[in-house]
């Protein structure tokens, strides 16, 4: 294809020089200070410092800063190598995930984690620093034959991360093109560029933008750009600098550009700037300017904005990006059960199952649940739940039993989901047949260290706040019915009245 037009391109050498620097020197001084980036620049284990970018990359997909954090965190702490992770249950990463949403990129990770190489147990043996943590190294019980997990020792990539973008992308699974530049950038220095929101969001300013960002055809313009920008030297720090830039500066909404270390090279920017000269000297009477032979905007060229959606003065450098119209997420509609049971020591306790191991909210627990048929009726949906409720436990269970508490909505990326919300009090021990999933009885405690969505416990709350409506309710009616009558007595029976009192009491004759 035909090189694009110059307005969108980066092809003078110094000013790419001159922009690196410009956006180095800002990032040195400006970066926020994150426990990725420190592990980044402190550890000095290839492997380890990969897999510390690998997991900060996957948590912020979709993921504000500020969330992942802790997460992150924890993350690090419990299993601060491949080979913890690789260790690790999916019910335990889905315990630490609960809350982050979009489950299944912990769930790849932990995958891809057992395909990279590992030794447990052989290891601990040949360096005992490396012993798993549950082998009490340094006698190996791999060497006396008796750890089971020896047998286990995963091989498939030979005994290292992939070390370039190319095979990071190639080898592990859920590691897509940013995720592997980034990890490439960042822990091997590898000279190779990354586009992410931000990214394209800066770039799309920079040249002026403006077909849909989510195109292929700009994409991949993207792509080349990034590669072209990256700075040889410090290509991990100059593509953090540059999402840092789209994260801090070049926000969505009111980019700060007076702030801009790359303001001079922006050319959204600079049409701006013309644009409000042209006003100026409208005003004044004078002739309109001719038009810059860099401007592009004629013809069908395929990276300006399209012929139906003109530049808008009024959004001044936010024209760009533009992404098409987003698709409406599908309706879907749920019955869920809060099943309640009070356990031996009092405390209230809740049947949860666990979801199947694929698809979406893989293998997380959540209220024994039912997707429902559009348009039913709510006596209907109260039908189906209570016979699938009989299904699950093996025991009648009748419609008008179940109390009705009322509807959460929680929408996931591509789902607006209506949770209709009933709750069931259960006597005795009540299992599901564990051939049609694993269930068990949590406290409201150990609901919430389980591996729930969000979704779930929006499901709790609501039930503990009409609950508490009930309670204050009960307490009210009780009060009502204690209440003596109006300018009865306050006094206690048998309590001896003042002279004053027995005068102005009530007499009945
Ligand atoms: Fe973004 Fe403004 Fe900087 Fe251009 S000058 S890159 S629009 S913040």
């Amino acid at each position: 294809p035909a090189p694009p037009p110059a307005q969108h391109l980066f092809s003078d050498p110094s000013e790419i020089d001159t922009l690196r620097g410009n956006l180095l020197a800002w990032y040195d001084k400006s970066k926020r200070d994150l426990p990725w980036r420190t592990l980044a620049a402190t550890e000095p284990d290839a492997d380890r410092r990969a897999y510390a970018v690998w997991v900060s990359e996957i948590m912020l997909q979709q993921t504000q800063v500020a969330t992942v954090i802790d997460y992150y965190n924890r993350w690090m702490q419990k299993w601060p190598t491949l080979q913890a992770l690789a260790q690790a249950s999916l019910e335990e990463v889905n315990e630490l995930w609960a809350g982050l949403g979009y489950y299944s990129r912990g769930k790849r990770l932990q995958e891809a984690a057992r395909k990279v190489p590992w030794c447990w147990g052989v290891g601990a043996f040949l360096d005992p620093s490396a012993a798993c943590g549950s082998v009490l190294a340094p006698v190996c019980l791999a060497s006396l034959g008796l750890c089971a997990a020896a047998t286990r020792v995963v091989t498939e990539l030979g005994g290292q991360m992939p070390r370039t973008a190319e095979e990071l992308q190639k080898l592990l699974p859920g590691v897509g093109r940013y995720t592997a530049g980034a990890i490439a950038s960042i822990s091997y220095g590898q000279a190779t560029g990354v586009v992410d929101g931000n990214v394209i969001r800066v770039l799309c300013r920079l040249r002026c933008i403006g077909a849909d960002s989510s195109s292929p055809a700009v994409i991949d313009r993207l792509w080349d750009m990034a590669n072209a920008l990256v700075d040889r030297s410090r290509p991990g720090d100059f593509n953090q600098a540059l999402m840092e830039l789209g994260a801090t500066v070049c926000v969505p909404k009111a980019p700060l550009c007076g702030e801009c270390p790359v303001r001079q090279h922006c050319r959204a920017r600079r049409r701006v700037e013309k644009e409000l000269a042209f006003a100026s000297q409208k005003l004044f009477g004078k002739p309109a300017p001719v038009p810059d032979v860099e401007d592009c905007g004629f013809g069908d060229c395929p990276l300006c904005p399209p012929a139906t959606e003109p530049w808008d003065s009024s959004l001044g450098v936010t024209n760009f990006p533009r992404k098409a119209a987003k698709k409406q997420p599908r309706v879907a509609r749920t019955a869920t059960c809060v099943l309640e049971r009070r356990g031996c020591h009092g405390a209230l306790e809740y049947l949860i199952v666990q979801r199947p191991s694929s698809g979406l909210l893989a293998g997380l627990w959540e209220f024994p649940s039912l997707a429902l048929a559009q348009g039913l009726q709510e006596e209907q949906q109260r039908e189906v739940l209570a016979d699938h409720l009989q299904a699950c436990t093996g025991r009648p269970v009748a419609a008008g039993d179940l109390r009705l508490i009322g509807e959460v909505i929680h929408v996931f990326s591509h789902i607006h989901q209506t949770y209709v919300v009933y709750s069931l009090p259960l006597d005795g021990d009540v299992t599901l047949d564990p051939a049609l999933s694993p269930s068990r009885w949590v406290t409201e405690e150990e609901f919430h260290t389980s591996a729930v969505s969000t979704a779930m416990k929006k499901v709790l709350k609501a039930c503990e706040k009409q609950h508490g409506k009930d309670s204050d309710h009960g307490k009210a009616s009780k009060r009502k019915r204690g209440a003596k009558p109006q300018g009865a007595s306050s006094t206690r029976p048998g309590t001896q009245l003042s002279l004053r009192a027995f005068l102005q009491a009530p007499t009945s004759l």
